[in-house]
């Protein structure tokens, strides 16, 4: 089946490693959410650059530096039309949407809280954007408080605009729930958030490989986004922010590339986006995010999100049909991400005898404790999708669980 008129067989020829084997089987890999398979386009770019580009970014004015430097400034430019950033000095370019965050928590946050201070966030945010605010709330006398959830697992909207008093000096709440798929409606938070004079920071890891993101029509203060889940190598992501909030910010990391002037008596910073990019970046992984929104980009966001909605639609309905599962997160419209627990047998004990089989989903708390705590349970077994997952995949995972499921009944 092709869904959205994708043409799934040359798709997923496209990714190496969805060719491969594990444990004698065919691998079907459903852990999207912890990380995406590469393109052959993303891998080829890295090895490209460092067969023939390598130098260092913005030191040199030899041939291979200014390439190196377009190359990595490429990638700003690509990702700032991906977001539709109003500006490419809007976007700094980090490690991660972990790095984004705690940027925003020791740059933006930190200056301004004080004792009674509050950051509100979701119960149902991961660990990247719940900790950075308890480390900075705990230096400055704030705390961070959570808005509730539903048992089906969508944001209570009331009561998040009820808890932005004048002591919230910050709100972060992700796009779309790592565990749930819950797509919050961010745009609403958004406006919630400027009614009240709050800034609102997005954690955007889950929803940039499924949605498309806006960040002008969002309204948002601050948006946080992964590369290794948009199929571009570990080590990427981005931060934006709104010009003033960045002209405003002190640097967090100090070091070369990110000055204007050094002097022991002294020293000024450069304009953002360079004053948060101290140090010798991931050029290569830059390269290589900039050809995965390429390549996204060459298929379009749109229809990968109709092939994903066909294919979760699929597998709830498949898993649906097993008796004893209990699921977690039944919001409509959600991103391709399916938790939930088998009774009588242990998450774990679950996906390693399913990788066993040469499917790949994973067991745990997904790094959002207190999500598992509203919930009463210490894991859950999480099966992903990506666009290039198939049909008779989910056939075989599902198959494949109502078999193991027996070992262990
Ligand atoms: N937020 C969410 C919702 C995530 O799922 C993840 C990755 N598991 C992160 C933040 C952390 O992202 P990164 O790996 O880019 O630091």
């Amino acid at each position: 089946m092709n869904d959205a008129g994708l043409d799934i067989a040359r798709i997923r020829a496209d990714f190496p490693l969805l060719a491969r084997d594990v444990n004698g089987k065919p691998l079907v890999y459903l852990d999207n959410a912890n990380t995406s398979q590469k393109p052959a386009v993303v891998i080829d770019a890295v090895e490209h650059f460092y067969r023939s580009t390598n130098a260092n970014v913005a030191r040199a004015v030899h041939t291979l530096g200014a390439e190196a430097t377009a190359a990595y400034e490429g990638a700003r430019d690509r990702l700032a039309r991906f977001i539709n950033a109003p500006s490419r000095d809007e976007v700094i370019l980090t490690s991660g949407t972990t790095q984004a965050i705690n940027l925003v928590a020791y740059s933006f946050a930190l200056p301004r809280l004080a004792p009674g201070d509050e950051i509100l966030v979701t119960r149902m945010e991961h660990h990247a954007n719940i900790v950075p605010w308890q480390l900075v709330a705990g230096r400055s006398g704030a705390k961070v408080v959570p808005a509730p959830i539903s048992e089906a697992g969508e944001l209570l909207i009331d009561e998040f605009v009820a808890r932005l008093s004048p002591r919230v000096k910050l709100a972060a709440v992700t796009h779309v729930s790592n565990v749930l798929g819950t797509v919050n409606p961010v745009a609403q938070l958004a406006r919630e958030c400027r009614r009240h004079g709050v800034p609102l920071l997005i954690d955007g890891s889950q929803a940039a490989p499924h949605l498309g993101i806006d960040v002008r029509a969002l309204g948002c203060d601050f948006y946080a986004l992964t590369g290794h889940k948009l199929f571009g190598p570990t080590g990427t992501g981005l931060l934006w922010a709104k010009r003033a909030h960045l002209e405003a910010m002190p640097p967090f990391f100090g070091g070369g590339e990110m000055i204007r002037d050094v002097r022991f008596e002294g020293t000024t910073f450069a304009e953002p986006p360079h004053r948060f990019e101290a140090g010798t970046p991931n050029i290569a992984g830059f390269v290589g995010l900039g050809a995965a929104i390429d390549y996204v980009g060459s298929i379009g966001i749109e229809r990968i999100a109709a092939r994903e909605r066909a294919l979760l639609a699929h597998a709830q309905a498949a898993l649906e049909g097993i008796p004893g599962l209990r699921f977690f997160g039944e919001v409509p419209g959600k991103a391709p991400v399916i938790s939930f627990l088998v009774d009588g047998a242990h998450a774990h004990d679950l996906a390693t005898l399913l990788d066993h089989e040469g499917i790949a989903v994973r067991s745990g708390h997904h790094c959002a404790h207190p999500l598992m705590q509203f919930y009463g349970v210490p894991a859950t077994l999480r099966a992903s999708l990506a666009f290039y997952n198939t049909h008779e995949e989910i056939d075989r995972f599902v198959a494949a669980l109502v078999r193991v499921r027996k070992l262990l009944g």
